[in-house]
């Protein structure tokens, strides 16, 4: 466990809102395991309440304590996010379209409704949807710009499909990447160069080392045609 100082400012932190048990107002932690899971993130209520639970946001954030009149120390240390440098991460979809709603009229202003649902499903068939538009569209421009459209909407539901689980292993992703999400690389199975086409019919997501050795394993067959065979019963055509 890193060792921090009071007053010390760590930049760039990755943190994301979230609700805890016993507790009703949504809060907010901090997404990195040199921080203890214990320690209270202070931020601003306003966009605590504006996006769903599970958003993710970038901001520099200072360890703070308080202290009594004889100065001795008070409580536990906790971080206070700096306002002006949260940045909310926009290509990160939470999973669920919870929001956390202020009930009206509650004594202290600290009792909160959680509305919405889990919205895997839900997200997976849009992304689904959008991605498969475009197998249509490339059939009628071939520019690159739209090529790159493409292959991110591919990517998009790929990823979300896998919900951070290798689709070759089935290890969890091995880390979370500096755009909030869990790090897996999009894999075609049949590669592109070789007449494999993008589509969701013919791409993965997968850890690094999968993806390694599917390229350059001595397995490197055997493997991407489990892969293929995975992918048939993933996405009946
Ligand atoms: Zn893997």
């Amino acid at each position: 466990m890193t060792d921090f100082t009071t007053g010390e400012t760590i930049q760039g932190m990755l943190l994301e809102t979230c609700r805890d048990d016993g507790i009703s107002r949504p809060r907010v932690r901090v997404l990195w395991d040199q921080i203890p899971s214990d320690w209270r993130v202070e931020f601003p209520r306003k966009i605590r309440e504006e996006y769903n639970l599970g958003s993710r946001f970038r901001a520099d954030i200072k360890v703070c304590q308080k202290h009594n009149k004889d100065g001795t120390t008070k409580g536990q240390r906790y971080l206070r996010a700096d306002t002006k440098s949260i940045n909310h991460i926009k290509d990160f979809i939470p999973s669920t379209t919870v929001k956390a709603v202020s009930r009206k009229g509650s004594a202290d202003g600290r009792t909160y409704d959680y509305l919405g649902q889990d919205n895997h499903i839900g997200l997976l068939a849009k992304l689904r949807d959008d991605a498969l538009t475009v197998i249509t569209e490339s059939k009628i421009t071939q520019n690159i710009s739209t090529q790159h459209s493409r292959n991110e909407k591919i990517k998009s539901y790929v990823r979300q499909r896998a919900l951070g689980i290798c689709e070759c292993c089935l290890n969890p992703a091995p880390f979370i990447s500096r755009s909030g999400r869990p790090y897996l690389e999009v894999h075609h199975v049949q590669q592109l160069s070789e007449g494999g086409e993008d589509s969701i019919y013919n791409a993965v997501a997968i850890c690094p080392n999968c993806h390694a050795e599917v390229t350059v394993g001595v397995k490197a067959n055997e493997i991407n045609q489990q892969l293929l065979d995975k992918l048939r019963q993933i996405e009946i055509t």
